[in-house]
């Protein structure tokens, strides 16, 4: 329920990540690469992708290294894994984030939140009608035991994130579903953007209330401007850079944007 081309997915895609460029480091979980040269940042965020679920999603562990309090961006199921990750890091985890609501990516909340105390936050309030179909989504897609979920607090656009001492930006980026959040931390130049942009591809827009103009405008107006260094973790497949997207990407690129061939 991700993306509109269908790339091939696997975990070595996710694992493994090594950005030797990026203030943070992405460690794949079944690889044990850690960039220890960047340890000089004044604002640490660390992070390890976890790829959950049979449709491979994006799940992010992410933490902050001088308090070693985390966050699990989107945890569609695999609680086991996740939590292992968690465990495996020291992590004491202090809240769960959702960029939005469907299975893949939120199907885990409801039991995450009730098992930890940790309070959920995120997405945008127009996500209410997918929250609350989380469990007949899984019996469309034979995926059982998704719950559904409403959050602690719901995120709008200009919103602040607090994760220990690091602090993400919420960018309400419409399209995909219409309360998707992409959550940005500026210091690491990094995005986690759920399903509104993949490496050469974006969202798929033929559900209930998808907009496909909605989710181009989006990516060019609300992400672009952030800068093409940003590193984007995207909920399925490969990180890729905003930069590498505006070049490459057959639905976004600019020489795309430009024709005006996006749709
Ligand atoms: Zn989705």
């Amino acid at each position: 329920m991700a993306r509109s081309a269908k790339p091939g997915l696997s975990h070595e895609n996710v694992a493994g990540l090594y950005l030797a460029q990026q203030r943070c480091y992405l460690e794949g979980a079944c690889s044990e690469v850690r960039d220890d040269g960047e340890a000089s940042m004044t604002e640490k965020l660390k992070a390890t992708i976890v790829p959950v679920t049979p449709f491979e999603q994006n799940c992010t562990v992410l933490w902050c290294e001088e308090t070693m309090k985390g966050a699990v961006v989107d945890p569609g199921g695999d609680l086991d894994r996740i939590e292992q990750v968690i465990a495996k890091h020291g992590v004491q985890l202090e809240k769960i984030l959702l960029t939005h609501g469907h299975l893949d990516h939120a199907g885990g909340a409801a039991e995450l939140a009730e098992k930890t105390g940790v309070p959920i936050e995120g997405p945008e309030a127009e996500e209410t009608f997918w929250l609350d179909c989380i469990a007949e989504q899984g019996a469309r897609w034979g995926l059982p035991g998704g719950r559904n979920v409403r959050p602690d607090r719901w995120l709008n656009d200009g919103d602040t994130v607090r994760v220990g001492n690091l602090k993400f930006d919420v960018i309400h980026c419409p399209g995909h579903t219409p309360g998707h959040v992409v959550f940005f931390h500026e210091p690491s130049r990094l995005a986690i953007v759920g399903d509104v942009l993949f490496k050469g591809s974006i969202g798929r827009t033929d559900f209930p209330r998808g907009d496909h103009a909605a989710l181009i405008a989006s990516i060019t107006q609300k992400l672009w401007p952030l800068g093409d260094d940003v590193t984007f973790v995207p909920g399925h497949g490969p990180v890729s850079t905003f930069g590498e997207e505006r070049r490459t990407n057959p639905f976004v690129g600019d020489a795309v944007v430009a024709r005006g061939t996006s749709a």
